[in-house]
């Protein structure tokens, strides 16, 4: 081991691990980010495939991201984002009537079809509920079926959990996952009084990176230098006197006051164990989804029209399999050949874990079958590009937050945990990561 001690060794360079590095370095501090793989990025990748530009994981943020954007103005050579037109925001839920629109606020929810005359007056009358007194975890489809009933739960959450998470709302824990709503139950003491109050919340945007989800991190590790090891798979974390040692697979070794481990739970799992069983069994105890990323590429002419949105999520009454899809070339025409469409279809997550076992063929049939069905008309597409997740998503489960602080707390002051299962799944919240 050299005599040099680094402030901070951040272990995973996914979008997590990248944030923090940098963050680190900008306070004046010093840091080396270790990363098993030859590229940063981690499950965010960019691809070319036929003459497709395809996302395999993320491919936008929302204009809210406040972290995120404060990261890449802080960039020497920041990558350029795009803002798509804003018809594309908005959202379809598919039906057994075909594409509705979702509604994205609660005065268009009120005049919205997809719920009955009965079940709005349910979900007016949220607003003399008053907060929840037990503070117990409660799952997603507890509190929304508490606050807005049960039709609100089961026909908006669940297309909504499924098709972004790949979970069922009832495997996810409203305050573990979306802190801020029982935050606003807390504060506001009404839901729908709070959102009154966010003046200009209706008119978040969804934005993407003009080259890619990928430049982003790309750009990150670009700045990160040589404080950027690839293919360097931490293998172990030793104590020694005031300082921890960090010894890769390969045998490098590195001096640090603070370490930093942004991979997933099971791999923190691993490098913990030694210093706490307990936490290494809680991290270990932390599921995944499993999901597949279809890029479905469609030259002109062949296939209907695909609507202006952002995509759409599968709803309850819909006969299908797949759980939405996304309409990348309207966000980026540059994505596609000209006048061709790039749609990003999932399938499988936890309610649907069998369909891992299908072949290409059978997942493109599917795919193809419900594609054409939502859309109205049969799909004929020039590229169906198949990619396996077989750990997508951390399930955010009821009671996940406090557990993960109750991991931590069984650590060494020096051993930090972050990663998406702790940050939160989403890009904006990974990039607000810091240590
Ligand atoms: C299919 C899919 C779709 C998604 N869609 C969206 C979306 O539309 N919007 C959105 O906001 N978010 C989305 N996400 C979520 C988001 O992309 C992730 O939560 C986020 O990118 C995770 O970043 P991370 O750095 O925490 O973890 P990861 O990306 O998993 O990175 C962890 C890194 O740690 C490295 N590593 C592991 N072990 C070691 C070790 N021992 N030593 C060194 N390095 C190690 C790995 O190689 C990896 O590079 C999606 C995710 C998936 C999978």
């Amino acid at each position: 081991m050299s005599g040099l001690v680094h402030d901070v060794v951040v272990v995973g360079g996914g979008l997590t691990g990248l944030a923090t590095a940098w963050r680190v370095r900008r306070s004046g501090r010093s840091v080396v980010l270790l990363e098993a793989g030859p590229r940063v990025g981690g499950v965010v990748r960019t691809e070319r495939v036929g003459g497709y530009r395809v996302e395999r994981a993320a491919g936008t943020f929302p204009s809210s991201a406040a972290a995120l954007m404060e990261l890449h103005a802080s960039l020497p050579a920041p990558p350029a984002i795009r803002t798509p037109d804003p018809a594309t925001n908005g959202q379809f839920l598919w039906t057994g009537r075909g594409l509705v629109a979702l509604p994205r606020n609660p005065p268009a929810l009120f005049k919205s079809p997809l719920l009955t005359f009965g079940q709005k007056v349910r979900m007016i009358a949220e607003v003399t509920r008053g907060p929840r007194r037990v503070r117990t975890p409660e799952s997603a489809h507890a509190f929304v079926r508490r606050r807005f009933g049960r039709a609100v739960a089961d026909n908006l959450l669940r297309p909504m959990t499924l098709g972004i998470y790949g979970t069922p709302p009832e495997q996810i824990g409203m305050a573990d996952a979306f802190p801020s709503i029982p935050e606003m139950e807390r504060t506001a003491g009404s839901l729908l009084k709070g959102m009154g109050k966010r003046k200009g919340a209706t008119k978040r945007a969804i934005l993407v990176f003009e080259d890619g989800m990928e430049a982003f991190p790309r750009a990150i590790g670009d700045a990160l230098g040589d404080a950027l090891r690839l293919s360097s798979p931490v293998a172990a974390l030793t104590p020694e006197g005031d300082v921890v040692r960090v010894t890769t697979e390969g045998g490098a070794s590195y001096a640090a006051r603070r370490v930093v481990l942004a991979t997933t739970a099971a791999d923190q799992a691993r490098l913990v164990a030694p210093c706490s069983g307990v936490a290494a069994g809680i991290l270990g105890a932390v599921r995944t989804v499993p999901m597949m990323v279809v890029a479905v590429g469609l030259p002109p002419g062949g296939s209907p029209p695909i609507p202006p949105a952002f995509g759409f999520l599968r709803g309850t009454g819909a006969k299908g399999r797949i759980l939405g899809a996304l309409f990348h070339s309207h966000f980026n025409p540059a994505v596609a050949p000209p006048g061709h469409a790039l749609l990003n279809v999932f399938v499988g997550g936890g309610a649907d874990p069998d369909a891992m076992a299908l072949t290409d063929d059978e997942v493109r049939a599917l795919v193809e079958r419900d594609l054409a069905t939502a859309l109205g008309g049969p799909v004929r597409p020039d590229v169906v590009s198949v990619y396996r997740w077989a750990k997508a998503i951390p399930i955010l489960a009821p009671g996940h937050r406090t557990r993960m602080a109750e991991a931590q707390g069984l650590l060494p002051p020096w051993l930090v945990l972050s990663g998406s299962h702790v940050t939160g799944v989403g890009v904006h919240a990974c990039a607000a990561a810091t240590a």
